[in-house]
């Protein structure tokens, strides 16, 4: 079992969640492969690319946002 696949990246129109870290408005969620999801601003996203690139199982970006993690 490959467990290094890299999660699914759409791309949609507009995030209506906020940064589960600082309450901006969210430029990309997470649904994560043990469940459930999240949800981070630009930098947040980009902060933290390693960690959602490991625990993501899709990965929805706002449209124009350049995700250092992709
Ligand atoms: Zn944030």
């Amino acid at each position: 079992m490959n467990t290094l696949l890299s999660p699914a990246i759409d791309t949609v129109g507009e995030l209506t969640e906020r940064c589960d870290r600082c309450g901006s408005a969210a430029k990309l969620e997470v649904v994560l492969a043990s469940g459930g999801d999240l949800a981070f601003c630009g930098h947040h996203a980009n902060r933290h690319k390693a960690d959602i690139t490991r625990v993501a199982s899709r990965i929805r970006l706002e449209e124009g946002f350049e995700w250092a993690g992709r």
